[in-house]
C-alpha cells in the first residue's frame, strides 16, 4: 500500500486485451493504440511501455492522442515513431506540431495550407491523414463531395505535404445496433471511391475507421488500421466487446467510528444512522475522481465484502458504513472499482451509478493517485 489512496493498472490485463483488438482486425492491419488524455488517466509513459513491449514496430502504426502537447510529450518521452494528432488543432499549434514532427488528422482546406505553410517553413515534407465526416459532426471534410475537395486538398499539397491517410469516426459503434455504424462505413467507402487518386500512383493512402468497438464488433471493417481506445483500459466497448478489468480504484479506511442512532454523515446531513453503526472515513473524494453522484447507489469492498457509501462525498473523504464488517480496521484497504476477494465492482457498473460513461471515470482519476503498475496474473490465480 502505497498511499492514502491509488489506482492499480493490470499491465498483463492491458496486454490482452490490445492482443485481443489487433486479433480482431486481423494480421493485415496494424493498431494506433489512443493515449490521448494521459492514457485515459492511467499514465501515458507505462501505458507507451506496455505497447510497444506487446506489439512488434509492424503491428503499431502511431500512437494517437487528441492534443498537440500530448504529442509533444511523447517525444520527451523518447518516442519517435508516427504520432497522429485527432482533435482539429488551433491554427498557432500547427507549426509546433510540425517542430515536433507529429502528423496531424485535418478537417479543412484553411489547415492544409496552414499545414502546408508549416512544411515550407521546416524545411521537411509533412504528412497528415484527411479526416472525412460520415455523422459525426465534429470534425472532417463532408462525406460527399468528396471529389471536389479531394482535388482542392492535391492542389494545396503539392510537394510540400504527404498526404498518408484518410478516417472517419463512429458515432455509435458501441450500441447493441450496428445498422448505424455499418452506414457511417458506406458513407466513407463511397467517399473515398470519389477521391482523385494519390498523385504519383505509387503511395496507397492508409485507411482507417475502427474505434475499439468498430474493431473488436466489426474486426475493424477490413481497415489498414484500428484505433482502439476503451477497450484497452478495460471499459466496454459495445454487447459482444467485454474487454478484461484493467483499472482498481483503491483507498484506505484512515479511521473507524462507533456512533450512535441518529448521528448524521457529510455535508447536508443527508443521512442519519438508524441504529448504533460503525463508520469508517475512506481516504479518498470526489478531487480524487470518486464521483459525488455515486453516494446515492454507490458501494465499497472492505475485506471481501461490500459496504455501502453513505452521505455525500467530501472532497477528500468518503464515509462508508462498516456495521456489518466488525472486523475492519483503519488501515485497510477499500476498494471502489475492482476486485477484492470474490466480489467486484466493475467500472461500468460505477459508470453506470454515477450516470456517465467508463472514460469520464478513467480521464476523471486524480493527480494526486499515484497509477501503481501490476501484473495481476498471480493476484488472480491467488483469489
Ligand atoms: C478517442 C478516439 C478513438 C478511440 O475510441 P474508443 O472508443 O476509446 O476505442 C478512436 N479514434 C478517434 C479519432 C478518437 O478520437
Amino acid at each position: 500500500m502505497v498511499s492514502r489512496a491509488w489506482v492499480e493498472v493490470d499491465e498483463a490485463a492491458l496486454r490482452r486485451n490490445l492482443r485481443r483488438v489487433k486479433d480482431a482486425a486481423g494480421p493485415d492491419a496494424s493498431v494506433v493504440p489512443m493515449l490521448k488524455a494521459n492514457a485515459y488517466g492511467l499514465g501515458v509513459a507505462a501505458v507507451l511501455r506496455m505497447v510497444r513491449a506487446e506489439l512488434s514496430g509492424r503491428e503499431l502504426f502511431a500512437i494517437g492522442v487528441a492534443a498537440v502537447a500530448e504529442g509533444e510529450e511523447l517525444r520527451a518521452l523518447g518516442w519517435t515513431g508516427r504520432v497522429v494528432v485527432f482533435a482539429p488543432a488551433p491554427p498557432d499549434e500547427l507549426p509546433r506540431a510540425a517542430r515536433a514532427g507529429l502528423t496531424p488528422a485535418l478537417s479543412d482546406l484553411d489547415s492544409v495550407r496552414r499545414w502546408a505553410a508549416a512544411a515550407r517553413e521546416t524545411g521537411r515534407r509533412l504528412a497528415f491523414h484527411a479526416e472525412i465526416d460520415t455523422g459525426m459532426g465534429r470534425a472532417g471534410f463532408p462525406y460527399a463531395g468528396a471529389a471536389a475537395w479531394g482535388a482542392a486538398i492535391a492542389r494545396e499539397t503539392g510537394d510540400l505535404l504527404e498526404w498518408e491517410g484518410c478516417f472517419t469516426h463512429f458515432h455509435s459503434a458501441d450500441e447493441p445496433e450496428l445498422a448505424p455504424t455499418d452506414e457511417q462505413q458506406r458513407r466513407f467507402r463511397e467517399s473515398l471511391a470519389a477521391l482523385p487518386a494519390p498523385g504519383d500512383g505509387s503511395v496507397r493512402r492508409v485507411i482507417h475507421s475502427a474505434n475499439s468497438a468498430a474493431a473488436v464488433r466489426r474486426n475493424g471493417y477490413g481497415g489498414d488500421v484500428v484505433r482502439p481506445g476503451i477497450f484497452l483500459y478495460g471499459g466496454s466497448a459495445g454487447p459482444g466487446a467485454v474487454p478484461e478489468p484493467v483499472v482498481s480504484l483503491r483507498a484506505r479506511v484512515a479511521l473507524v467510528r462507533d456512533v450512535p442512532a441518529g448521528w448524521t454523515c457529510g455535508y447536508g446531513a443527508t443521512y442519519t444512522a438508524s441504529r448504533p453503526e460503525r463508520w469508517g472515513t475512506l481516504a479518498i473524494g470526489y478531487a480524487d475522481g470518486l464521483r459525488r453522484a455515486l453516494a446515492a447507489q454507490g458501494e465499497a469492498l472492505v475485506r471481501g465484502r461490500r459496504v455501502p457509501i453513505i452521505g455525500r462525498i467530501s472532497m477528500d473523504m468518503t464515509v462508508v458504513d462498516l456495521t456489518e464488517v466488525p472486523e475492519a480496521r483503519a488501515g485497510d484497504a477499500a476498494t471502489l472499482i475492482g476486485r477484492d476477494g470474490g466480489e467486484e465492482i466493475g467500472l461500468d457498473q460505477v459508470a453506470a451509478q454515477a450516470g456517465t460513461i467508463s472514460y469520464e471515470i478513467l480521464t476523471g482519476l486524480g493527480t494526486r493517485l499515484p497509477r501503481v503498475y501490476v501484473d495481476g496474473t498471480r493476484a488472480h490465480r491467488d483469489a
